[in-house]
């Protein structure tokens, strides 16, 4: 059997507990990074036949959505945990 260390916020898990220190601080569902995974506006809107598909509900561009999704700090976010 193996020890690993488990992300906080997700299912992600490594031996080297600095491997997951350092995903922590941009783990998509870390809260505090202000994501859209973590946002109550990020909503799916994908049909069955065409899969999942996330969408603001505030009104962001494709471009600002992907911006945020990616980086965080959206100005619009709140925690939809
Ligand atoms: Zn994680």
């Amino acid at each position: 059997m193996k020890q690993v260390y488990k992300c906080d916020f997700c299912y992600n898990t490594n031996e080297n507990p600095e491997k997951i220190l350092e995903h922590e601080k941009d783990c998509y569902a870390n809260p505090s990074l202000k994501k859209c995974w973590t946002c109550i506006h990020h909503e799916d809107e994908g049909m069955p036949i065409s899969g999942s598909m996330m969408r603001c509900q505030k009104g962001m561009s494709y471009d600002e959505q992907e911006e945020y999704e990616g980086n965080g700090n959206c100005p619009l976010w709140e925690n939809g945990n």
